[in-house]
């Protein structure tokens, strides 16, 4: 938890990457496979590198259930996604 909530600089509402109003944090889903690996590739403009909303120092977070991508209807979809716990993370940063 310590990574904190969803990276929302423009103060939207929790959806999913294509949605207008999202979390620019907001990226989606990943597909894991038989053996447990996820492997994915992500281009998106609401989280750049540099700037005023960076994410350099920021926490890329996989949550343990889908991400209903704000649409789900339950308490926490207009949040979190009714994501369900934390099962990994890692910080993003800059090499070379
Ligand atoms: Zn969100």
């Amino acid at each position: 938890m310590s990574t904190g909530p969803h990276f929302n600089p423009a103060g939207k509402e929790h959806g999913a990457p294509q949605d207008e109003n999202r979390h620019a944090g907001d990226l989606g889903n990943v597909t894991v496979g038989d053996d447990g690996c996820a492997n994915f590739s992500i281009i998106d403009n609401q989280i750049p590198l540099a700037g005023p909303n960076s994410i350099i120092g920021r926490a890329v977070v996989v949550h343990a259930d889908p991400d209903d991508l704000g649409k789900g209807g339950h308490e926490l979809s207009k949040s979190t996604g009714n994501a369900g716990g934390r099962v990994a993370c890692g910080i993003i940063g800059l090499q070379g």
